[in-house]
Parts: C-alpha cells; structure tokens; sequence
C-alpha cells in the first residue's frame, strides 16, 4: 500500500558522501512524501567529523538525484535549546544518570569474570550500568548523560511503533526484556555534545510534525529507543518503514566511508539518476 499525504524525510549526517543506501533512503521517503512533504534534516551533531564540504556535496548530490525540499533546512546544531528541554522533562522524569566512564571502562568491566558475553546494542555494547546509582545531582561537564532503561520502561504502558514497510510490516509492541538486554542504558546526552543521535531525532522528528521516517533495517533496534522516547516526551509518533539495506557484491553493508559506492564515484563514471535507480530496484 503507498502511503499518502505522509510529511518524510532525509536526514542525513555530513560526516561522509551518500552512498546508494542514503539514495534508496532519500527516494523512498522523497516518493511517499510528494512535493512539499520530504523535507531535508542536516544532522550536524557532531561537530568533530561533519564538514561544510560532505555538506555541499549532500545538496548536489540530493538535486541531482531529482530531489527537491523546502528550504531553510533544518538543521540541528542549531537546536541545542529543544534538546536541553527534552533532557530537563526527562530528568523530571528521573529516568537519567550521569556517566563518566570511558570506553575502555566499559571494556574493563565487561571483561570482568561474572560477566557473560557483551551484548551489541543499537550504539555498541550494551552498557554495564557502572554508572546507574549516581544521582544527576552529581552530574558535571565530564559526563554524558544516560537513559535508566529498565526505570524508563517501568513509567510507560503500552508503547509500540507502527511499521509501514514491507519488512517488518504491522504493530510492534516494545519488549522490555531484549531492550533491557539488548540495548540498555543508552547515551541520550554526549559529554562533548549535550544531546545524542536518539534524542535529537526524536524531538526533531516531532518539531517537523514529520508523520513517515523511512531509514535502513539496521535501524530497528533504534527505533524502540525512538517509541520510548516518544511516550517519555509525550510526543507525537510518526511510522516507521525499514528498508533492506544495500550490500556490495560479498554481501557486506555499504558503509558511508565506502567511498566506492559514493553517488560521487558512479556520477563521475558517467551513471544517471535513472541508473541509481535501478541500481537500488525502484
Ligand atoms: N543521521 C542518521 C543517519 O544518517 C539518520 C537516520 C535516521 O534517523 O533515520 O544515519
């Protein structure tokens, strides 16, 4: 069923060229979102890897393709104010804790002999909750900020997302226990950043009133990260529709660094938009 009349959009992090997976992404959403209704996000959090250049090269790229978004775009450096809110209702909620631990803290005690094996999450290994007992009364400018899974999921009833795409397609109820496990106490706010990927999209995605986020299946995880935060925040849900994602030849997932595989690289050989298109089968 083709979606109508949904708000989408792309939202793409300047740290690299688009690749065909950020095409497949683009198009989808571009198509479900008619003229007017895609709009384009830069997510510029990390300030370290993102460049004005990877920036512009978005832009070309994205109109070459046939794309076309209402602009001033959104951009979310700009948006440090809505995310401290965020993070202040979250706080009221007392669902965060400071953590200063390192990546190689969290090594070191997952290494510890009564761990069992270190789970992956959505942002790497799931957090060994060193952490957890510290009050954000405590919290200075050397420590991220993190989500107390198990409490947040204790503060909301049912919470799911709706999936439109032909992957997953249906009503997807949260389950608390593969979060808990799977993907634990997640970093909402970066100590060099004040915010984080899943916060910052959430609140973005309901500021733009945006009804359809279409991104990668390697995705889904995140987005019951993105449920919960919507019903802490009390904001509105959009639906979801994971897309397969694109893999080179061996079957290995197209990374943006995959330069290879940049737009650029099979515009400068002479592709077409057409040919892109074909490329990821729409
Ligand atoms: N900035 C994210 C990326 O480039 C956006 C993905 C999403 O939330 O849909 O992967």
């Amino acid at each position: 069923m083709q979606p109508d009349g949904q708000i989408t959009r792309f939202a793409p992090s300047p740290t690299g060229p688009l690749h065909l997976g950020h095409a497949y992404s683009a198009l989808i959403a571009a198509s479900h979102g008619r003229s007017g209704q895609f709009l384009l996000r830069i997510e510029d959090i990390d300030q370290t890897r993102c460049t004005p250049a990877f920036e512009a090269q978005i832009y070309d790229d994205l109109h070459w393709l046939g794309l076309v978004w209402p602009t001033p775009v959104m951009r979310q450096s700009d948006r440090r104010p809505a995310y401290h809110a965020a993070l202040r209702k979250l706080n009221g909620l007392g669902v965060l804790y400071p953590c200063r631990c390192t990546r190689g803290d969290i090594r070191a005690a997952l290494s510890a002999p009564q761990e069992g094996a270190a789970m992956i999450g959505p942002d790497g290994v799931v957090y060994p909750g060193t952490c957890r007992g510290r009050a954000m009364s405590d919290a200075g400018a050397a420590d991220a900020l993190r989500l107390d899974m198990r409490r947040a999921l204790s503060l909301v009833g049912f919470v799911g997302f709706v999936e439109n795409g032909p992957l997953y397609g249906g009503h997807h109820r949260l389950d608390g226990d593969h979060m808990i496990a799977n993907i634990g106490d997640v970093v909402l706010s970066r100590r060099d950043m004040g915010t984080s990927y899943h916060l910052s999209v959430v609140v973005d995605d309901a500021a733009q009133d945006i009804t359809e986020v279409t991104r990668g299946a390697d995705l889904f995880d995140a987005t019951a990260i993105h449920a919960l935060l919507q019903a802490l925040l009390e904001l509105p849900q959009p639906t979801y529709w994971h897309h397969d994602l694109i893999r080179d030849e061996s079957g290995k997932r197209l990374a943006k660094r995959d330069d290879a595989r940049a737009l650029s690289t099979y515009r400068a050989a002479g592709a077409s938009p057409a040919d892109i298109r074909a490329m990821v089968n729409l």
